[in-house]
């Protein structure tokens, strides 16, 4: 039988992963995506067990465990109360951990990934929208006819038919140089209420570089970008500097504005990734908000999920089903959490933050509260991984 030929719309982490997966099992596969050099966009990010999984699966574990920081714990206070304790070890002593990255070094082991695979990767193609097996793009051009076309174009997808909901918070992020008295290990947090919140995440360090990199971020309404842009730099450093005191060395790295990137959060699950003209992976199909730190996993686990329900269905139609089956209790689950836990931490809700510190804060450290969420936030509820085998496709 003549190899699938795939169109993977999108060079980010669910196109990449698709990509390297996919060719892995023989497929011909081509990746378009608008940039004229794929790049990652934003700051860091946490691989979560099950996402390190496909990574393995795909043979880039070592590579992206090389670059990024192990991260044993989630800490959150409010004023001097821990409103946030989550322990990987909870689930276990020997129960694997996170791994936190750049963004640039999970994209580049990927994107590694995929050309070893022997994937080809189209640059410079804006996808505006999909039919009859091929990708139109924004200079009237169109794409050569695939027996499958992938939609890996995240949140903004012109070919995801429901639109994203954008949410009112989104955050200012920043890679800096790591330091400061922070726990190497943790992602830590402070919030006023759920209305001002800040962090800091190591992310390890970029392919290439020695220097090791945190994330920083500031949580902030899309509403109130253009006033921060207003204000002086220092002003706002202040009051980031009013929260928590010992970010001052993190915030002597920020001169400018420009020094930050504003990121914008949506939520949306499409009922199904299935229509007639493509088939959805990662942020396409579900966006949401990144407290639960699941996204960047989920496109992982799509791609992974993809690629062995074609490898063991006798036919398209049957391993599109599949894939469906597959992925959609898990991503029903995940958005149904993110969607309730965010208002916790960003919204402008006295109520939601008082249920944080009073209530769930309390209830969380009851046995066998510390377990299951340390089980939620390692992607592992729902059992993604159970159907699907744990074996190496061998990249
Ligand atoms: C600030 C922030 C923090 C996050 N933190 C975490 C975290 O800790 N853990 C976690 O697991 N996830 C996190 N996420 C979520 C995670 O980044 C996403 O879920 C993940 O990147 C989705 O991957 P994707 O491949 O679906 O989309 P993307 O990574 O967004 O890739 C989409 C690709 O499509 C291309 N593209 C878009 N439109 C077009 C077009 N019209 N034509 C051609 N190409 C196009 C883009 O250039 C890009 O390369 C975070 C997200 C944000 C914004």
């Amino acid at each position: 039988m003549r190899p699938l030929e795939i169109a993977i719309a999108g060079c980010g982490v669910a196109g990449l992963a698709c990509a390297a997966l996919l060719r892995a099992r023989g497929a011909r596969v081509v990746v378009y995506d608008k940039l004229e050099a794929p790049r990652p966009v934003g700051s860091g990010l946490i691989l979560q067990p099950v996402g390190l999984h496909v990574l393995d699966a795909l043979g880039a574990g070592a590579a992206i465990r090389a670059l990024g920081a192990p991260i044993k714990r989630l800490y959150g206070k409010s004023g001097a109360r821990v409103v946030l304790d989550v322990r990987y070890a909870a689930r276990g002593k020997h129960a694997p951990c996170g791994l936190s990255v750049h963004r640039g070094a999970l994209f580049q082991v990927l994107y590694d990934a995929a050309l070893a695979a022997g994937a080809q990767i189209e640059a410079g193609r804006e996808v505006i929208a999909a039919g009859d097996g091929r990708l139109r793009f924004a200079n009237g051009a169109e794409s050569p006819r695939f027996d499958l076309v992938i939609d890996a174009l995240g949140a903004r997808s012109p070919l995801s038919r429901q639109p994203h909901a954008p949410l009112p918070f989104g955050a200012l992020w920043a890679s800096l140089d790591w330091t400061g008295p922070f726990d190497p290990h943790a992602l830590e947090q402070r919030y006023e209420a759920a209305r001002k919140m800040v962090g800091v995440l190591p992310i390890g360090r970029l392919p290439g570089e020695s220097k090791d990199r945190a994330a920083f971020f500031w949580s902030l309404q899309h509403s109130a970008y253009e006033a921060w842009r207003a204000t002086p730099i220092e002003a706002w450093k202040g009051d980031v500097r009013a929260l928590w005191p010992e970010t001052a060395p993190l915030l002597d790295q920020i001169s400018a504005h420009g020094d930050l990137v504003f990121a914008s959060y949506a939520h949306r699950t499409l009922r199904e990734p299935l229509s007639r003209e493509c088939v959805h992976v990662g942020d396409s199909w579900h966006c949401t908000s990144p407290q639960l730190g699941q996204g960047a996993n989920m496109a992982l686990l799509d791609a992974f999920a993809l690629a062995h329900a074609l490898e063991t269905q006798s036919n398209l139609d049957a391993a599109l089903g599949e894939y469906a089956r597959l992925r959609l209790w898990h991503i029903r689950l995940y958005q149904a959490a993110s969607f309730l836990f965010t208002p916790a931490y960003q919204s402008e809700s006295a109520a939601a933050a008082w249920l944080r510190d009073i209530i769930m804060a309390p209830l969380s450290r009851l046995p066998p509260a510390p377990a299951l969420l340390a089980a939620l936030v390692a992607g592992e509820l729902g059992a993604p991984l159970g159907a699907m085998e744990s074996r190496s496709l061998g990249v």
